[in-house]
This record gives structure tokens, C-alpha cells and sequence, in this order.
């Protein structure tokens, strides 16, 4: 079969490899539909794993089941996710499932970005949601990044009515824009650099947008009631991005870390304006698992999201390349998806 396979981000090749043979417990999906991430674009964090096959947005069909899988059968149509927690640890046992071991260790056989993909047992288990008739393979790859965001919403404490404000409108910041929006946020603002993206962000769902170096604490108070955001939600790993979100956010607002910083760098915060007399909570979401990717299906089935028109490219696995360039130039692109059966 034909795979993506990454060395950098601008070095994506088309190799070819056995389709994976599955064994008891396992299931061989076919996949229709595979997301470009803007993780997958990390490429500091990937290094020293290439070359990889990534992807892991991803849905299909399951083409063979091995001896004993219970749940699912050919011919099922599937949402699947990459790594799964245990359930059963510390970790689990206290809510962040994301943060498990076996999350970390659990991964499907090679990766999204290519025809076919084995999912090991405990990934058939844990890691599978089988898709409604209405919602199509593209929606359904979208299972795992809504899932991060009714997450990072959930950890976040959102509630219906808050004043939310993006940092980040890439197709990540977009699904929060969306998905804050159609929960019942008060008023949804958005900060980018790329007026392209920008707009985006007023078509899903925010009132008003404002680019990075634009006084965006004024222009929110003038907007918001003389208020700034209850919740501030970080999609951008720039540190002048985290230094601008402390000066974003309301007392007794949270500011949601949604991305990794640039590096490892220590940043610095303005200890006292944020914690004394302010009541402010920021805190962090990675990933997803299986309690939000329920949640992020039942969403994306009611139709309410405009999942559709996030997606700005679809492309054939042959043009994997052109897709991460894209992805990364982040031009006119906010949701490449990858069609790997054409
Ligand atoms: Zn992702
Ligand atoms: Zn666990």
C-alpha cells in the first residue's frame, strides 16, 4: 500500500509498504479520510522519531476483523483515534486520562496517512466510534479534534454565557471558535496574525476578531462591557502569545494552554496581577479520550458545527507533500484533508 511518509515538514514522500496483518482482537481499517493536524507540523517535537507515518485524525471502513472482536464487524463505518488511556491507573482513575502511560505507549499500525491502518486490541476496545449513517467519513475524522476541544472546554470549566477570546485561529482555534459558539458562549472573540484566518473565525461563530498586535485588551473591553475574557483560550504557541493572554483575561477567568510553548523555554508571569485579589486559573488540555470523543461525535452528529466548510483542501495520499505545505504555509488552508483511497 501507499503511506505518507514524514521526514520534515516540507519533506513528505510517498513509500510504499505491506498492508499490516492483523492478529486476534485486531481490526484492518481502510481509511477514507485523514486530517492534517497542526501537531503533525511540530516539527521539534517530531525529530527524533522520523521517518514516521503521522495522521491521526482519522476515519473509515473496517475491512477485516480479527478472531474474537466484539463490537464491530466488517463493513463498519469508523472513527478511530491513535493512542488510548488504560482507564484503570492514577491517572485515569482521577480524570486525566490524557496523561496515562498506556496513552502514551498505545499506538495504531503505521499512522493515518495511509490506505490502511491496524488497530491493536486495546485500541479496538477504546479507541473506535462507530459513525451514524448521516455523518460522512471527513466529518468522522473529525472525531478526534473536536474531542481535544470538548476537553480543553470541559477542563476549562466553560459555561454557557462566558466572553471567550481565541489566541490562534488555525483549524484548532476555529473548532474551539465553533464549538464555544454553538454551546452558548456569550460573546466569542478571535486574535490571529492571518486576516484569512481571521475571517474564518468570524464566519464560525466570533463576534469580532482582532489581529495579534492590535491593543487587543482595549478593543475586548470596548466590545465586552467594559470587560475583558472569562476564558482565554491559547491555540498558539508564540511567547508573546502567552504574555498577551494574562493581559486578556477577567478576574476570575481562566486562560486555557491548548498548544505547547515554542521550545521549553521558562516564561515568565506576572505573579501578583494574575493570582492576588484576581482569582485567575490557568491551566493546560492535551488530547483526548474516549468520554470526549463520544461527546465530540454526539456534537458533530447533531449538525450544528460547520465542520464542511473548515475543510479548505482535499487532496489524494499521492499529494501528501503539497498537503503539508500547505498546512504549513497556512495561506488560504485551514483544514488540509488527506483522501488516502484516491
Ligand atoms: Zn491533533
Ligand atoms: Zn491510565
Amino acid at each position: 500500500m501507499r503511506v505518507g511518509m514524514y521526514y520534515s515538514n516540507k519533506d513528505v514522500r510517498v513509500e510504499q509498504k505491506p498492508v499490516p496483518k492483523i492478529g486476534p482482537g485486531e481490526v484492518l481499517v481502510k481509511i477514507h479520510a485523514s486530517g492534517i493536524c497542526g501537531s503533525d507540523l511540530m516539527e521539534w517535537y517530531r525529530a527524533n522519531r522520523v521517518p514516521v507515518v503521522l495522521g491521526h485524525e482519522v476515519a473509515g471502513e473496517i475491512v477485516e476483523a480479527g478472531e474474537g472482536v466484539e463490537g464491530f464487524k466488517v463493513g463498519d463505518r469508523v472513527s478511530v483515534t491513535h493512542h488510548v488511556p488504560c482507564l484503570n491507573c492514577h491517572y485515569c482513575r482521577t480524570g486525566h486520562e490524557t496523561t496515562c502511560d498506556t496513552l502514551r505507549r498505545t499506538n495504531f499500525d503505521p499512522g493515518g496517512f495511509c490506505e490502511f491502518v491496524r488497530l491493536p486490541a486495546i485500541n479496538v476496545q477504546l479507541g473506535v466510534v462507530r459513525l451514524p449513517d448521516g455523518v460522512s467519513y471527513e466529518e468522522g475524522s473529525m472525531v478526534e479534534p473536536v474531542g481535544c476541544v470538548v476537553r480543553g472546554l470541559r477542563l476549562a470549566r466553560f459555561r454557557p454565557g462566558l466572553t471567550v477570546l481565541v489566541m490562534g485561529t488555525g483549524a484548532s482555534g476555529l473548532l474551539y471558535v465553533n464549538v464555544a459558539f454553538v454551546l452558548g458562549a456569550g460573546r466569542v472573540f478571535g486574535v490571529d496574525l492571518s486576516p484569512m484566518r481571521l475571517e474564518a473565525a468570524r464566519t464560525f461563530g466570533a463576534i469580532s476578531t482582532f489581529e495579534a498586535e492590535d491593543g487587543v485588551p482595549a478593543r475586548l473591553r470596548s466590545m465586552n462591557e467594559g470587560r475583558l475574557a472569562d476564558l482565554v483560550i491559547l491555540c498558539a504557541g508564540a511567547p508573546e502569545a502567552i504574555a498577551q493572554s494574562h493581559r486578556c483575561v477577567e478576574r476570575g477567568g481562566t486562560v486555557l494552554f491548548s498548544a505547547p510553548c515554542n521550545g521549553n523555554q521558562p516564561v515568565s508571569l506576572p505573579f501578583n496581577d494574575l493570582f492576588w485579589r484576581n482569582e485567575i486559573t490557568l491551566t493546560s488540555t492535551y488530547g483526548s479520550a474516549p468520554a470526549d470523543s463520544n461527546e465530540a461525535l454526539a456534537l458533530i452528529r447533531s449538525g450544528r458545527l460547520h465542520l464542511k466548510n473548515m475543510i479548505t483542501h482535499r487532496l489524494g495520499l499521492g499529494e501528501i507533500g503539497k498537503g503539508f505545505r500547505l498546512a504549513l504555509e497556512a495561506r488560504d488552508a485551514l483544514k488540509v484533508m488527506i483522501e488516502p483511497q484516491r
